[in-house]
């Protein structure tokens, strides 16, 4: 049976490309014989957010050939406890530093913290010199294209469950070397750190209700930012559980 990729983006206040606020978003690569029912939980998550009630939503379906698809195994998961958000700032730094340098690491935290918006997309950075190397500051880059293929045997959030997926692809990307995360949902305050075959769930990445979250991917590598970015855009990833 076929394969398709469906995604959904929702807004509040018309579509995105009018202005409106974005809501939600999510997309799933799944049978056929699935799409009906995930499309309908897809709406569901755009009509009933933590962040508003979406008056627009936007579903795209397309059929994906299996020659199209890359498979790659999903990163081992490192659960860590942490009582604050300043030590867990402190840990997630320590990390990051066996790939990136103490710059990069910095400059990375600097970048989240001063952000006035949610960013569509992630920051890219320069693992070396901590310079931002994406074109639109304004966007990032947005990773699409991927979801997780056969039966999960462990019970996770849908949350972990995205996060875990697009780390995956984020880290199969030749030249990326670590990504940094803290969610834009009020009420998730668990972040992550992935580097080396390792997603690392870090608590308290935030303080609860802060309504505000991003991405930052690490890049080491002389190969062209047009490549790095057309593969996370464009490549269609399922990670093996
Ligand atoms: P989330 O974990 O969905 O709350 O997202 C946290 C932040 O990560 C968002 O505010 C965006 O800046 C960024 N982000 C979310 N989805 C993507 C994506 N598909 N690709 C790149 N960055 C993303």
């Amino acid at each position: 049976m076929g394969l398709y990729s469906i995604r959904m983006r929702g807004a509040e206040g018309g579509p995105h490309e009018e202005g409106g606020r974005h809501i939600s978003g999510a997309e799933r690569i799944v049978n056929e014989c699935e799409l009906e029912s995930v499309a309908s939980s897809l709406i569901h998550r755009a009509l009933h957010h933590s962040k508003g009630k979406s008056d627009f939503i936007n579903i795209r379906i397309d059929a994906v050939s299996d020659n199209d698809i890359t498979y790659v195994d999903c990163l081992d998961i490192e659960e860590h406890t942490t009582k604050s958000v300043e030590s867990s700032h402190e840990l997630a730094k320590e990390i990051l530093q066996s790939v990136v340098s103490h710059k990069a690491v910095e400059n990375s935290f600097i970048e989240l913290e001063k952000l006035p918006d949610n960013m569509r997309g992630a920051i890219l950075m320069d693992a070396q010199t901590g310079v931002r190397l994406d074109a639109n500051h304004l966007r990032g880059v947005r990773v699409s294209h991927m979801d997780a293929s056969g039966a999960e045997n462990r019970s996770m959030n849908v949350h972990m469950r995205e996060a875990l997926v697009l780390a995956t692809k984020v880290q199969s990307c030749p030249g990326i070397v670590g990504e940094l995360c803290w969610s834009d949902d009020p009420d998730y305050t668990v972040g992550y750190v992935a580097c080396n075959g390792i997603y690392h769930r870090i608590p308290n990445m935030k303080e609860i209700g802060n309504p505000i979250g991003g991405r930052v991917f690490f890049v080491d590598t002389n190969r062209p930012i047009r490549e790095i970015v057309d593969y996370l855009e464009h490549t269609t990833v399922l990670v093996r559980w």
